[in-house]
């Protein structure tokens, strides 16, 4: 029977020799800067990411169901941690772009953009993630705003918008990445198209309704909202536009992975253990005038933790014609038809913050594991790999003593490393 045991990746080995110190300093090295109460949020991730894909942690027995056959095999689990663990982020990304292909942009061609504000306001959000989504909603109002004025009459847009806190060599930095409907409809449910090609004014809107926000939530004070409003470069910025053309079905799965990243690539991290140190690599940085930074090990784990956002925060937003309440009306007017969306298929009730938790729970775990695993290494794992017959999950096991049992009997085998979201 095969068996290969899944590597521990670079960041699990770091977490696995260091976590322990870190969490003993955490208190008086980083709890002022990062957060007096994160350490019991990056605990649990930790634990969990260090345990992600550990046949000795949990392993599903997956068995042909054809009767003279009985071909089977096992799978350790996997974490799901977002924005910490690599692997499972990029499966869930997969999910999620997925979804938002099939089940919630329009045909119409879209744009990618990022949205980022002064360094000297990203202090903000360090402390008040709540700001994140602030300015998810003010964007959207800045672009529904911006296509009703130019075409005169009231329209309805549609944007899928997620907040970031990872900038460069894991600095915070917040800013925003949107999918922006190019166009709205009217009240008729007509399609206007507009183009979003010059952002000067767009841009020079955003920076005023951002610091109008500040200070009305009373961060800025009126001097220094004049002095941001006076620079000649204001450090806000709408960049990187990307357009999604509407029938390339991969080219827009591809770009929609782009709404999330994962705050650091394995490929640029080196971790030289004697030393307990991680060397970072990037490209050159004009503004910091670097390319490279070592951390210790205590310190990288705090610059990584911080970008976990908090348990069940949602960093996707989805506003306007993409909201799931705007959804339910159009798939009773029949507007998603005609824009060649599958509305049906999924449903959360939660108004705007559906994301791969309810693709996940609608369908079993089992199916969207084959599903990804299909799409990823384009084979199907539940197709018996010896009879061609359906493969099926028989049983999950948890108990340790039994786990190990297991791994003895499969070590001198090998197979393809997948794991599997039984959780
Ligand atoms: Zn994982
Ligand atoms: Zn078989």
């Amino acid at each position: 029977m095969p068996y290969i045991p899944k590597s521990q990746n670079v960041i699990q080995k770091i977490m696995h020799e260091h976590f322990t110190s870190f969490e003993e300093v955490y208190d008086d090295r980083y709890a002022k800067e990062y957060g007096q109460f994160r350490l019991i949020r990056i605990k649990e991730a930790v634990q969990k990411f260090s345990d992600c894909g550990n046949y000795l942690k949990g392993i599903a027995r997956i068995k042909c169901t054809d009767d003279t056959c009985k071909h089977e095999y096992f799978r350790p689990f996997s974490c799901k941690q977002w924005y910490l663990c690599p692997s499972c982020h990029q499966k869930r990304l997969l999910l999620l772009s997925e979804q938002l292909c099939e089940n919630v942009l329009f045909r119409s061609p879209h744009r990618q953009f990022v949205f980022t504000i002064p360094k000297s306001l990203r202090v903000y959000f360090k402390h008040d993630r709540k700001l994140f989504s602030d300015i998810s909603r003010l964007i959207h109002s800045l672009i529904t705003d911006y296509y009703s004025e130019m075409k005169g009459i009231s329209l309805k847009t549609g944007t899928v918008i997620s907040y970031q806190s990872a900038g460069d060599i894991l600095r915070f930095n917040s800013h925003w990445h949107a999918l922006v409907l190019e166009g709205g409809l009217d009240k008729e449910n007509n399609f206007h198209y507009i183009s979003l090609k010059d952002l000067s004014d767009m841009t020079e809107l955003f920076r005023q309704k951002v610091i109008r926000l500040l200070v009305k939530k009373k961060l800025l004070n009126h001097q220094f909202a004049r002095n941001l409003l006076s620079w000649k470069h204001s450090g806000f910025s709408i960049n990187n536009s990307v357009l999604l053309r509407p029938h390339d079905d991969r080219a827009r799965e591809n770009l929609c992975q782009y709404i999330i990243r994962h705050p650091v690539s394995l490929k640029k991290i080196e971790y030289i253990p004697a030393k307990s140190k991680v060397l970072y690599h990037t490209k050159y940085n004009e503004y910091w005038k670097e390319n490279i930074k070592l951390f210790t090990a205590n310190d990288f784990i705090a610059e990584l933790t911080q970008h976990l956002p908090p348990k069940r925060k949602h960093m996707i937003r989805y506003y306007g014609l993409y909201s799931s309440r705007s959804k339910g009306k159009a798939r009773i007017d029949g507007t998603y038809e005609k824009f060649g969306i599958n509305g049906a298929g999924q449903g959360s009730k939660n108004d705007t913050n559906f994301d791969t938790e309810s693709v996940e729970s609608n369908k079993s775990s089992n199916q969207t594991w084959a599903r990804l695993i299909q799409k990823v290494y384009e084979v199907d794992p539940m197709k018996c790999p010896k009879c061609g017959g359906q493969m099926k999950i028989i049983a999950v096991i948890t108990d340790s003593f039994e786990c190990k049992k297991i791994v003895g009997h499969l070590k001198k085998n090998k197979s393809p490393p997948f794991d599997i979201d039984v959780a």
